[in-house]
């Protein structure tokens, strides 16, 4: 199996404040939010990258986003709204690489993806 640190959260060797967990994904807390509501959502099938998404594994990230809005349907955020984000290597800021989902949300979120 790959080793990351989501691995590690994944096979409880490291903790973390998990939210929800399915036979298909995990999901927790984000050590650093970014918003009042930060969580992580993240595949059990090793990928690293959404560039290494197979397309016979969309399923995947069918299920995360999935997972994402009945997680804000749940908390009662959804009709307030929340954003989700998948970074993807260097030039978003990827720093982990496992696939995952960020969903954020809680507050009025500021616009993104101006460049540095
Ligand atoms: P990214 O920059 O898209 O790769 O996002 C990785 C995210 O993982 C960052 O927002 C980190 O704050 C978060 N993170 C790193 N280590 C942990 C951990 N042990 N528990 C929860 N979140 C973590």
């Amino acid at each position: 199996m790959s080793d990351t640190i989501f691995h590690k959260i994944i096979r409880r060797e490291i903790p973390a404040d998990i939210v929800y967990e399915d036979e298909h994904l995990i999901a927790f807390r984000d050590i650093a939010p970014q918003a009042p509501v930060h969580v992580l959502f993240v595949p059990k099938t090793p990928i690293a990258t959404l560039n290494d998404v197979q397309p016979s594994q969309a399923e995947v990230v069918g299920k995360l986003t999935v997972a994402a809005a009945d997680y804000a349907k749940r908390e009662g955020f959804a009709e307030d709204g929340y954003r989700v984000v998948i970074n993807c290597n260097a030039n978003a800021g990827q720093t982990v690489f496992q696939l995952h989902l960020h969903l954020l949300a809680g507050a009025p979120l500021g616009r993104f993806g101006t460049p540095k």
